[in-house]
């Protein structure tokens, strides 16, 4: 198969939802679809931590691959997946938003009898703001749940993105009777041992004299006259989500829903550098970014993987890339992929893959590398706005050096975000997730040899403003004037009142949720 081919039949993709909502089944059905799965179980073991750290290591060792790190690979009607995990519950960090910029659609799950929840409209926004493809899949239909065309409009009213159905369910809990498969033109039948009905065998079926058959029908004409209609392009834009529903705990619907998610999932994107080129996945040249680095499990180790996304060339093991940011030749030799089917794949990756670089120290979330002619990093990832925030020093104030060191370095690494107060001189941290302060804790004492004390300020809102207009005389007591690392100039707001009455107060302030000049 030539590179090209390789390329063209890879589909990278995160799943994002709530805790809660099936994720971790869904998954877990999806790798069996592939074949990926050799354990049951895997997935959701190392979800529950019931696999001891260490046997996740041997198993590392034996395979020559990681299991533990969240990228999972499988082959499947002719195409080569990737799913990337998206960390959540107290994982929840800027790694989770991260790994959003390394995938070319989302497939988003919703629990059927609680709609849409907080973690996934902030997932959704990111997904949304990069205008990648989502792919909705509403789950537990097995259970009661809310009315279908409800969770249609709380797409379109809480997240802002027109929907069109792929099926429709017939009833649903105890009265579920399977999927009305408008696209594929067949019944999915929830009981018994067919499953599969099409449309042209249904009549006298005694399905069709089920009342929630007749509703299902009715529903699914009402939609194809007022409903959005079908339209590939703007679901390529992430302007309009396809819908499916099902029931990922009894693998009902989940294969419908994969075979129609490969069939409209885009091949891996091209990706923009900061002179505004695109570099093309076909591109001879290997090149790839950094999206995340993860400490290693075993705590006697310093090393950790760096996640990279391959945008264009070939990796092969062993070659040279320069890191663009220091100018550096770097070997990649200690490579892994992640729940590959066999050592082959290992060896190689195109545009779309995932690889595991094993980290020293050398890299930092963001780093472009490249071989041949490509010369210019990719556009830097955005910063999350952070939303939880811990005063911080160090413990012991004769061991300023060591505590500088290890706060510079960790926060250039992108593990958290830093802020200096501007009247007190104050050292402030701010993360989207809790882990965020414990790893950088952890990693203060372990990797520096800094011992460091926390005060949490709980959570603030944010706001940039233009350096010109900075006026010290404007930070009160309801608001933090501080800079960031770049000695960009903010205030740190108490709660979105506090915000208000700053903007009421200084109408002429502009306040900005990002940094720009
Ligand atoms: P995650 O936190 O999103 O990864 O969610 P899990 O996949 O761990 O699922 C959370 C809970 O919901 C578990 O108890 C699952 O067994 C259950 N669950 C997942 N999918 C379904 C479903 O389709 N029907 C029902 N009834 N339960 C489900």
């Amino acid at each position: 198969m030539t590179r090209e081919e390789e390329v063209k039949k890879r589909r990278t993709f995160a799943i994002i939802s709530h805790p809660d909502a099936g994720k971790t089944t869904i998954t877990e059905q999806l790798l069996k679809f592939g074949g990926a799965i050799r354990e049951a179980g895997t997935v959701k073991a190392r979800k529950t931590g019931n696999f001891a750290k260490s046997d996740w290591m041997d198993i590392e060792k034996e395979r020559g691959i990681s299991v533990t790190s969240s990228v999972m690979q499988f082959d499947y009607a002719g195409k080569r997946v990737n799913i990337l995990d998206t960390p959540g519950h107290e994982d929840f960090s800027e790694d989770t938003y991260r790994t959003l910029m390394a995938v070319d659609a989302a497939v988003m799950i919703i629990d059927s009898a609680k709609g849409i929840e907080a973690q996934t409209k902030k997932l959704f926004q990111v997904v949304k703001h990069r205008g990648i493809p989502v792919f909705t899949f509403i789950n537990k239909l097995d259970r009661d749940g809310r009315e279908p065309l409800d969770l249609l409009s709380e797409l379109e009213e809480i997240l802002g993105i027109a929907s069109v159905p792929m099926n429709w369910p017939i009833g649903m809990g105890a009265n579920f009777q399977g999927l009305y498969d408008f696209t594929n033109q067949r019944v999915e039948v929830y009981q018994g041992e067919e499953r599969f009905l099409p449309f042209a065998e249904i009549e006298g079926h005694e399905l069709t004299r089920n009342p929630f058959f007749t509703q299902a029908v009715e529903d699914a004409e009402l939609l194809a006259d007022a409903g959005n209609p079908f339209d590939e392009e703007a679901v390529l834009k992430g302007q309009l989500t396809p819908v499916f529903f099902g029931s990922a705990l009894t693998s009902f619907g989940v294969q419908t829903f994969l075979d129609s998610f490969l069939t409209y999932a885009p091949e891996p994107h091209s990706h923009k550098t900061v002179d505004g080129d695109d570099v093309d996945p076909l591109n001879p040249d290997f090149s790839g970014f950094v999206f995340k680095i993860q400490a290693n499990m075993d705590p006697r180790h310093r090393d950790r993987i760096a996640f990279v996304r391959v945008v264009s060339g070939e990796f092969e093991r062993g070659m040279d890339v320069n890191l663009l940011r220091t100018g550096k030749k770097v070997k990649l030799s200690n490579v892994t992929q992640f729940m590959a089917e066999s050592r082959e794949n290992v060896e190689n990756a195109v545009a779309g893959d995932i690889i595991g670089v094993y980290d020293t120290g050398t890299y930092q979330v963001g780093d472009t590398m490249a071989t041949g002619k490509l010369k210019t990093a990719f556009e830097p990832l955005p910063t999350f706005t952070p939303e939880i925030f811990m005063r911080v020093q160090a413990k012991n104030v004769m061991k300023q050096k060591s505590f500088q060191k290890g706060i510079e370095q960790l926060v250039q690494e992108g593990a958290i975000q830093l802020y200096k107060s501007y009247s007190t001189g104050d050292l402030m941290l701010g993360a989207v997730g809790q882990l965020q302060f414990e790893v950088f804790k952890d990693r203060m004492e372990r990797e520096y040899s800094s011992e460091i004390v926390m005060t949490p300020m709980g959570n603030k809102t944010v706001r940039w403003i233009k350096p010109e207009q900075l006026d010290e005389k404007m930070s009160s007591s309801r608001n933090i004037l501080a800079r960031d690392r770049f000695d960009h100039p903010l205030f740190l707001f108490e709660n979105d009142f506090a915000m208000r009455w700053f903007v009421d107060k200084y109408p002429d302030v502009e306040l900005m949720e990002e940094f720009s000049v």
